[in-house]
């Protein structure tokens, strides 16, 4: 499978961290067990790292910057390695999405739309890199001011399990292409595919130092990262309560942070709405991943009139869904692990014992192994605004769907959460998709549509809990990069 399996220990596949271009052991020699969501069982392990392995990845990484050969080559040529990983994780392409789905539990199909997203970013930020520049800026007579953007230096890069390969390449593409170097803590549940990334980019030309993976537990690994004196500058892409704590550690030493955090994204279905293109969207947006995406849209506010007719259709639709194994490629693939399977049932059984009904529940496929930890699909209906199940972030299959009067109610509503990540509307209506689009607070806000297909164009991030910062596009360039002014006096 290639040169990152190092040796092949009892469990299965050994992964190794990647430092200063080479593979390293965890300093401890401490491993964590790797399992397939889909049937329980241990396939891989990873080094369990501490303060000591992230010291040496970090300083692997600020000598690396501070000797300039990624940070002071030409952006051409940065941009080229980029464009060569690109490359590469395009002919690794079926190696990376069997791996992503064995190690995440999603279906192979999604494993594979993600190295599609992941081969975007790459080629985007590839080419992004030396069209990115600063300004000349009228000044007094007798100066020249202007402004350089320039790297942050060392970039600590805290990734998620949900989307592993592409979180990490909107991190990584980003920061790269302004000539940070990089030192990335992979989720503890998902962290094979960065390991393989870091090798890949290596083989593209970037050099050592440059790309730095070290695995472990938040707690240990994450935490010394996000704190450590010699980063610079610390993204972070996960939970709101996670994102809080290293905005703290960063804290301790001044740093930057661009934080992409949790969502309740609402879909706002209007009475005139075209409800037949809407639906198989609404679903979509909620069983992709199985539901583990910041970006789902786990709220539907559907206007009196349509109700009935939506909640009827989402049901008819919820009904036949299925989980089931990521091979067997069905609608949802497993959840990431138990503890995530508990949490999202605990959170439906309590909606279901404070009365709220369910509309409508998919199954889990008969063949789907014992040890695996699948959920079927739930549809809530007529929740009210302010029950936990339509405020607190699920994480799993579960679609809230409330009714709404008019327009203000609608706006009322969307916005009556703590996070504002992302919004859909539905309206034939132009000037109600625009006042809605400018009232609905999120970072993003689909009119008809929702997701895009992932937009790696489209600028990304919340407003409130959902976190500060943006990602994808060149919006992205700005937050791995700080503006430096330079003022030349003539007289
Ligand atoms: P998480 O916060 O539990 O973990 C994310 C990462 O942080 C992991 O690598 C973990 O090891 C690390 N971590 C945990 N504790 C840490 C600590 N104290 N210090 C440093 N690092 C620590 O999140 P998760 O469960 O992996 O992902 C799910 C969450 O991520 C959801 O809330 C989801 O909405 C959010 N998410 C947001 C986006 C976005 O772009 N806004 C994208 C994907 C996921």
């Amino acid at each position: 499978m290639g040169t990152h399996i190092s040796r092949t220990v009892a469990e299965g596949l050994a992964f190794m961290n990647f430092i200063d271009g080479k593979q390293a052991e965890a300093a401890s020699g401490a491993r964590i067990e790797v399992a397939s969501p889909s049937d329980g069982k241990v396939f891989a392990s990873i080094p369990e790292s501490g303060k000591e392995d992230v010291d040496r990845a970090v300083r692997a990484a600020r000598r690396a910057f501070d000797e300039g050969a990624w940070s002071r080559m030409p952006a051409v040529e940065r941009g080229r390695c980029l464009t060569r990983l690109f490359q590469l994780v395009e002919r690794h392409g079926e190696e990376l999405a069997a791996l992503e789905s064995r190690d995440t539990g999603k279906p192979v199909r999604q494993g594979k739309a993600d190295v599609t997203a992941t081969m975007r970013y790459y080629e985007f930020y590839g080419g992004a890199a030396d069209k990115i520049h600063g300004d000349t800026i009228p000044f007094l007579d007798g100066y020249t001011a202007l402004t350089l953007r320039e790297p942050h230096g060392v970039v600590a890069g805290i990734i998620p399990w949900n989307y592993p390969l592409q979180i990490l390449a909107r991190v990584a593409g980003a920061a790269l292409a302004m000539g940070n170097t990089l030192v990335v803590k992979p989720a503890e549940d998902a962290s094979l595919t960065a390991i393989r990334i870091a090798e890949l980019a290596h083989e593209a030309g970037i050099p050592e130092g440059v790309f730095n993976v070290i695995t472990g537990y938040g707690r240990d690994a994450g935490a010394a990262l996000s704190a450590h004196p010699l980063v610079d500058y610390v993204t972070f892409t996960g939970s709101t309560l996670t994102g809080t704590a290293i905005q703290q550690a960063a804290a301790v030493n001044n740093r930057g942070v661009t934080m992409e955090l949790g969502g309740k994204s609402p879909q706002i279905v209007f009475e005139d709405a075209d409800i037949e293109a809407a639906l198989p969207v609404l679903v979509n947006a909620i069983i992709q991943n199985g539901g583990q995406t910041c970006s789902a849209g786990s709220r539907i506010l559907v206007q009196r009139p349509v109700y009935e007719a939506v909640s009827r259709g989402l049901s008819e639709r919820f009904a036949k869904l299925t989980a089931g194994p990521h091979d067997a490629d069905l609608d949802l693939g497993a959840l990431i692990n138990r503890r995530q399977a508990e949490r999202v049932a605990g959170m439906v059984a309590a909606a279901e014992a404070a009365g709220i009904p369910i509309l409508a529940r998919g199954s889990v496929h008969a063949e789907a192994p014992d040890g695996g930890y699948y959920f079927a699909p739930v549809l809530f209906g007529a929740v009210d605004p302010e029950a936990a199940i339509a405020q607190e972030e699920v994480f799993g299959p579960v679609l809230a769907v409330t009714p709404f009067e008019d327009e203000a109610d609608a706006i009322r509503i969307a916005n009556a959460t703590e996070f504002g990540l992302v919004a859909g509307i539905w309206t034939k209506d132009g000037a109600r998709q625009h006042r809605v689009a400018k009232r609905v607070r999120a970072g993003q806000v689909f009119v008809n549509g929702y997701g895009a297909g992932g937009g790696i164009e489209l600028p990304f991030g919340g407003f409130k809990k959902s976190g500060h910062g943006r990602e994808k596009g060149f919006e992205a360039l700005f937050d791995m990069s700080a503006t430096k002014t330079v003022v030349f006096n003539h007289g």
